[in-house]
């Protein structure tokens, strides 16, 4: 999908611009050093679903990479808003983005202007297919820096540059996605998603966030299985516990829930705990 030239409306610093236009100078600092921040968020009925938490996490995003939006949280809810108003859209994903323009194109990017800019199209099922079928997953190369490596609860897009390398290899080799470990070992997470397990104790097994993002659908979740009375263990957990697991499901806002039915050597069976984790969360989002 083309994403340059389609028709409908982009806001674009403070303004609604015809889709096509909203283009920005290609010595941009954000280019060059991924000074850049990101949303991804659902809109489900006309409702963002935990609109002001995304719009507090991009906020928070640019400010551990060191540059403010030039709005306020409230202006940026409104124009979201707005924007699925001038599409005509009730139903969408939406991608608020932040990044250093043009101004200068050293390293320091103290004082270059910040570009923030939200668009919102209509987007069905990240992985598509049949949900219960599972998704396969491979292991990534690459492991998630540790919080002194980089700025890992930051959606950022820096972080993105070692989930784009192992998503492409991982397709090539027929596999939807990979599970990335963190620099010790641990399980940590899919390319753009959280990772759950029905372990064979009967309770959800999920990694803590201590080095990739807290995801909101991730908490969403945690706090649906306690409302369905299911224990939730957060916890460092080694791959080759895998062979304890279940079921098995991501987590995002793209993705929604998605069972997992095999990742590398281990396999799941999409059942029960997945299928009403899917519809619990269509329920709370407001599916239609
Ligand atoms: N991890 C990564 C790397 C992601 O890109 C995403 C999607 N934003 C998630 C987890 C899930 O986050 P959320 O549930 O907030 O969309």
């Amino acid at each position: 999908m083309a994403m340059n030239n389609r028709e409908g409306f982009i806001w674009f610093n403070g303004e609604m611009i015809n889709w096509a236009d909203a283009t920005v100078h290609s010595l941009s600092h954000g280019l060059h050093y991924a000074s850049s921040v990101f949303e991804g968020e659902r809109s489900y009925n006309g409702t963002i679903f935990k609109s002001k938490q995304h719009t507090e996490r991009l906020f928070q995003s640019a400010k551990t990479l060191d540059f403010t939006i030039p709005y306020s949280e409230a202006e940026i809810e409104d124009a979201k808003y707005a924007v699925m108003k001038a599409n005509n859209l009730t139903d969408c994903y939406l991608r608020p983005f932040a990044f250093l323009g043009p101004d200068a194109l050293g390293l320091q990017g103290t004082g270059v202007g910040v570009n923030t800019i939200i668009a919102a199209w209509e987007w069905g099922s990240y992985f598509g297919g049949d949900k219960m079928k599972g998704l396969n997953f491979t292991m990534a190369d690459y492991k998630r820096p540790s919080p002194d490596t980089a700025p890992c609860h930051a959606k950022a897009a820096g972080l993105y540059m070692i989930c784009t390398i192992t998503k492409n290899k991982a397709t090539a080799q027929g596999f939807d996605d990979a599970l990335m470990l963190d620099y010790r070992g641990y399980i940590a997470e899919a390319t753009a998603a959280n990772i759950f397990f029905l372990m064979n104790d009967g309770k959800i097994h999920t990694p803590t966030p201590d080095c990739f993002l807290n995801g909101i659908t991730r908490q969403t979740v945690i706090e649906l299985a306690k409302t369905l009375g299911m224990e939730v263990v957060e916890r460092h957990i080694k791959p080759e516990e895998m062979a304890n697991a279940v079921e098995c499901f991501v987590t995002g806002t793209a993705a929604e829930i998605m069972p997992v039915a095999s990742i590398g050597q281990y396999t799941f069976t999409p059942g029960a705990t997945c299928q009403k984790f899917i519809s619990e969360y269509d329920t709370l989002v407001g599916k239609a």
